[in-house]
């Protein structure tokens, strides 16, 4: 007898429940897309026991009639597509009629329904893929399913879900998503009969920002910058985390597409390099994206929970996000705005937090009044890109200069004062000189007057020889000196305080780093930063009162002056109007 059987449809389904149904999380999600997709205005999500016991999902949508609810949770069966067609233009979140099959087939549910014109309700009980028939019941124009004791007959499945708390914090997640994209839509979740969130319905039309606001903290809300764009097809909008909210991973960037949340490595990418410079290098930005594209130019079914897409023109999308986030980025004034007073002075004075944001609110309704805002354009080597961005300059020259612990500058301003980070600022005004001229040329360089020797591995050797052209342009001369050992003949002028066999081992770790070596523009961003670091001036170093104006000077002309090239602030502004406040005069 042949060993093969071909499995009954209970199995098809509970195989691939796996698929799509990995944990409660997963039911929530599958279940408010469906109340999405059915025009709800209102959904609401009880859960217990971190979704083990019940997950419950109430929506006040266009609901089914007795002989849908018979046949939603038969597998692939779907109101949203009937032929091939139709795939190309998916405008539903649910397409696949595989969620509720999924889910009855590893679950005990329950499910009520009745569509607007009908007199009553229908019920419907479907244990682990067993049904019983339709009956009549009570309830009001909409649907709700509640989902027991997921797994119960998978024991393995089951000992896999994690602790109440964890599996809560995943379904808050996909709570969060869905009520991200989805604003106008009022939305309740609770967990063992506590109220976790209330969100009401926004007007139509009306932006996500209310929504980040009612789902995430006062910081990251009022850290928002706005951006819209509308080319090629493609419509963005955004809101942009400032530089100084940036977080350590990339989970507090939501992109979404067609009202779906996505995660896209073009996209990922185009974000993270939108971001380069602004921020340090191992910090996420804080993104929420809303993109469309028509339906037909993006193919949604090539993963079984829809998280990942296929573009047809994956290109432009990554182009059009990263010029449109790079620009909005360069074209807003990105000065740290001091947040004062500190926690503990607050606590001493006893006084109650200045809103967050509307000290920075007020400077840039300020600068927008007061300052003549010279715009300028210049040339970037990161993309040409930036070179059609204006740069906001803020045209205020230093009156009385000072230095503190020998590693600040404080200068007084037009309306205020500053405190500049001397390390940071020279870093950046380096860095910026040096890309130009590299650029351009090369660097000069000086001979010195004896050749300081170094040894060097295999690896570094080769490094030498491959990486010739970038050790020339930089003004570095080295000459063999021996079996494994070479010297440096001549050194950048521009780097005269660095020491040249330093320098050169740290290049030669730059040029042998293969995860830099691969990408011209990342490894001479790389060997331009450290050249910066190791030549600017240290904390710690006494300035004469000329070298301090001399930076200050510098400062006005120096691109993206108000971050060092690892994204962190040079420079830190205090208004007349924060003192003020500070000393209660107002
Ligand atoms: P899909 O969403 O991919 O169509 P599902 O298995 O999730 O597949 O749902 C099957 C069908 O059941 C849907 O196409 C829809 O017609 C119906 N349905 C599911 N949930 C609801 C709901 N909350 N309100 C109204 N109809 C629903
Ligand atoms: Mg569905």
């Amino acid at each position: 007898m042949g060993r093969i059987t071909v499995l009954d449809q209970n199995m098809v389904n509970m195989i691939a429940a796996g698929e799509v149904i990995e944990r409660p999380a997963s039911v929530v999600k599958e279940l408010m897309e469906n109340s999405i997709d059915a025009g709800a205005t209102s959904i609401t999500v009880s859960i217990e026991d971190g979704g083990r016991r019940l997950i419950s999902v109430a929506d006040n949508g266009c609901g089914m009639d007795g002989e849908d609810l018979a046949n939603a949770f038969e597998p692939h069966a779907t109101s949203k597509v009937s032929n091939s067609s139709d795939l190309h233009t998916i405008s539903t979140l649910g397409f696949r009629g595989e969620a509720l099959a999924s889910i009855t087939s590893v679950s005990q549910v329950r499910a009520v329904s009745r569509t607007k014109d009908a007199a009553g309700g229908n019920c419907i009980e479907i244990d682990c893929g067993v049904k019983s028939g339709v009956s009549p019941c009570s309830g009001g124009v909409g649907t709700t399913i509640q989902v027991r004791d997921i797994f119960y007959k998978l024991p393995a499945r089951r000992k896999f879900l994690r602790t109440a708390n964890t599996e809560m914090s995943h379904i808050s997640e996909q709570f969060t998503r869905i009520a991200l994209a989805n604003p106008e839509v009022a939305m309740i979740l609770m967990h063992n009969g506590r109220e976790l969130h209330r969100l009401d319905a926004g007007q139509p039309g009306e932006t996500q920002r209310r929504r980040i606001g009612q789902l995430f903290s006062a910081e990251i809300c009022n850290g928002l910058i706005e951006f819209q764009t509308n080319e090629n097809r493609l419509s963005i909008r955004g809101l942009l985390g400032r530089p100084e909210i940036a977080r350590s991973n990339n989970k507090f960037q939501y992109v979404f597409l067609n009202g779906r949340f996505i995660r896209d490595k073009f996209i990922s990418h185009a974000i993270r390099e939108a971001y380069r410079g602004t921020v340090e290098p191992d910090r996420f930005g804080v993104v929420f994206l809303f993109i469309r594209i028509p339906f037909e130019d993006v193919d949604v079914n090539v993963h079984p929970t829809k998280i990942e897409v296929r573009f047809y023109n994956s290109n432009l999308v990554h182009s059009q996000i990263l010029a449109g986030l790079r620009e909005k980025l360069l074209g807003t004034n990105l000065e740290t705005v001091a947040t004062i007073p500190s926690a503990a002075v607050r606590r001493d004075m006893g006084t109650a937090r200045p809103p967050d944001g509307k000290i920075a609110d007020a400077m840039a309704e300020f600068f927008k009044k007061h300052a003549p805002v010279r715009t300028q354009q210049r040339f970037s080597y990161r993309s040409a890109m930036a070179a059609a961005i204006p740069i906001e300059r803020t045209p205020q020259l230093p009156v009385n200069v000072m230095q503190i612990h020998d590693s600040y500058i404080i200068a007084q301003t037009d309306d205020g004062f500053v405190i500049v980070d001397q390390h940071a600022l020279h870093e950046r005004i380096l860095y910026e000189e040096l890309s130009a001229r590299v650029r351009k040329s090369k660097l000069e360089s000086q001979r010195l007057l004896i050749p300081e020797s170094f040894e060097l591995t295999d690896a570094e050797a080769n490094a030498v020889e491959r990486h010739g052209d970038l050790i020339e342009k930089l003004g570095v001369e080295l000459v063999p000196f021996g079996p494994r050992t070479m010297a440096v003949q001549a050194f950048p002028t521009l780097l005269g305080t660095a020491a040249p066999a330093d320098f050169v081992r740290d290049l030669l770790g730059i040029l042998t780093d293969k995860e830099l070596t691969d990408d011209a523009d990342r490894l001479l961003d790389a060997v331009l930063n450290m050249a910066a670091c190791k030549a600017a001036i240290k904390a710690g170093q006494k300035l004469s009162l000329s070298e301090m104006e001399q930076l200050l000077t510098d400062r006005e002309t120096t691109d993206y002056a108000n971050r060092c090239p690892h994204g962190r602030p040079t420079i830190i502004k205090f208004t007349l109007g924060d003192l003020e406040k500070q000393f209660k005069r107002t």
